[in-house]
């Protein structure tokens, strides 16, 4: 098929959409490693996990083995709302670059929340509500994941309780007010609404918060009240199951074009997208398919697949949830307070992590400054305004580009645009007013993070 052919955009027909979900740990012959309780270390059993979270989403979660999970029907009526995501080819980018290089973007910010949560949102809102419980408690910072939550919650009709990182509450008004259009209520973290929020609060008075205390609010929560269980928006194995959906989704655009990308790309904050992108390409690679080239984009202030160590470590700062085995920097670690382009939790999804020690996935680093200059390039061409995560995946794709003008070589890269950057203007105007500068965390704090990680 001639280049002129391929439309600037690739849309898939309701037919054509995915009708289940594809489990990527089903063709991995190196599983990953099982959590494990955080009091007695040994694996958590599906009763223990069922205290916290959703009984359907805990088979998920243990579940190594099924590679496909049908989405039920009420899940795919719901993506229709916001679905197919659009996969593009970034003609303007290309010509803009000069490059040879075919570039291709999956763009994931066509929804309200502006992000590819609300893929996860939906589905861990439809299990909730199956299983008959009132609603379901979480921890948002920025707040792309209690938006995303909120809506799934009110399109189903249930609770949604999210404890927000209280710097975020004050200086992010905007999201919090849209996650109560949608119904939900909005307690900025610490709180006295719980033990764990109280106690912090005597010890640490005036405190703005951190994630890892709004997890443990968001826990306790759940644990006290009856008819609720806490839903998390990244790492976890089912989360990455959902995400899969934007994978297969652009998998069957290309194939419909006959199109095979050389390189895939994506941001890695939790891992989340990056591996739901990758998944149907993976799988091919796992099962000696086809080879792909896949590239994980981190910041330079909170690189945890490039400099974090792979061991058990805490998923949360609080020490309430259980381990996991993974790339990290330790949950005491915390990027610095000048890092404005997100990413910042310092583990890695589980599943990518042992991807990547088996040597079937890259990993980058770049620096702020660079990810929000590439982002500008990238609105003024392709019109999207990015957010500042997606950008990191931006700039990878670009410099992949610049590297094929230089080579000569037409490589197709094909890179995941996860959301939009309208809740992030001020970051933007950081960088417009020359005050964003990069750091880069000395070897001594990441090594003071490494020693506090619990022996296992
Ligand atoms: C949350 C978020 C990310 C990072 O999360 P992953 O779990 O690593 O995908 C990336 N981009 C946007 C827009 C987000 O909201």
């Amino acid at each position: 098929m001639s280049e002129t052919q391929i439309p600037y955009k690739i849309y898939l027909s309701e037919d054509e959409l995915p009708k289940a979900w594809y489990n990527l740990r089903a063709d991995m012959k190196n599983k990953p490693a099982p959590l494990l309780h955080p009091g007695t270390l040994e694996p958590m059993t599906a009763g223990e996990l069922e205290a916290v979270f959703c009984t359907e989403l805990v088979r998920q979660e243990l579940d190594n083995d099924t590679p496909f999970f049908e989405i039920p029907q009420e899940i795919r009526d719901f993506y229709k709302m916001y679905r197919p995501a659009p996969l593009v080819r970034a003609y303007c980018l290309e010509k803009a670059l000069d490059t040879p290089a075919k570039i291709y973007y999956k763009f994931e910010g066509n929804n309200t929340s502006g992000s590819h949560k609300l893929n996860s949102a939906i589905a861990q809102a439809y299990y909730a509500k199956e299983q008959g419980l009132k609603g379901v408690t979480t921890e948002t910072g920025a707040g792309q994941w209690g938006t995303a939550l909120s809506m799934a919650c009110g399109y189903l009709g249930l609770d949604c309780k999210v404890y927000m990182v209280k710097c975020s509450y004050d200086q992010k008004p905007f999201r919090r007010e849209v996650m109560k259009v949608y119904g939900a209520s909005v307690t900025p973290s610490p709180s006295e609404t719980t033990n764990v929020g109280r106690k912090i609060l005597a010890e640490f008075p005036g405190t703005t918060g951190s994630l890892g205390c709004a997890i443990s609010e968001a826990v306790e929560t759940a644990g006290a009240e009856p008819g609720y269980r806490y839903v998390l928006g990244s790492v976890l194995n089912q989360v990455m199951l959902h995400q899969s959906i934007i994978g297969l989704e652009a998998k069957a655009a290309l194939d419909k074009y006959g199109v095979k990308p050389d390189i895939i790309i994506g941001c890695a904050g939790g891992g989340s997208n990056l591996g739901g992108l990758i998944a149907p390409f993976m799988g091919e690679k796992l099962r000696g398919e086809a080879d792909y080239r896949f590239v994980a984009v981190e910041p330079v202030s909170c690189p945890s697949l490039t400099r974090g160590e792979y061991r058990y470590d805490f998923c949360d700062t609080g020490m309430v949830c259980p381990l996991a085995k993974m790339y990290t920097l330790g949950s005491s670690f915390i990027p610095s307070a000048g890092h404005a382009g997100g990413l910042r939790f310092h583990g890695m999804s589980p599943t990518l992590s042992q991807l990547y020690a088996d040597g079937y996935m890259e990993a980058i680093s770049v620096q702020q400054t660079s990810v929000f200059a590439a982002a500008e390039e990238f609105a003024r061409v392709e019109g999207i305004l990015p957010a500042p995560e997606s950008s990191h995946a931006i700039l990878a794709a670009v410099n992949e580009a610049k590297r094929c003008k230089e080579t000569g070589e037409a490589k197709t890269i094909l890179f995941g645009l996860t959301g939009t950057g309208y809740f992030d203007l001020l970051a933007y105007e950081k960088f417009h007013n020359g005050e964003m500068t990069d750091t880069v965390p000395t070897e001594e704090a990441i090594a003071q993070s490494l020693a506090r990680l619990p022996k296992v």
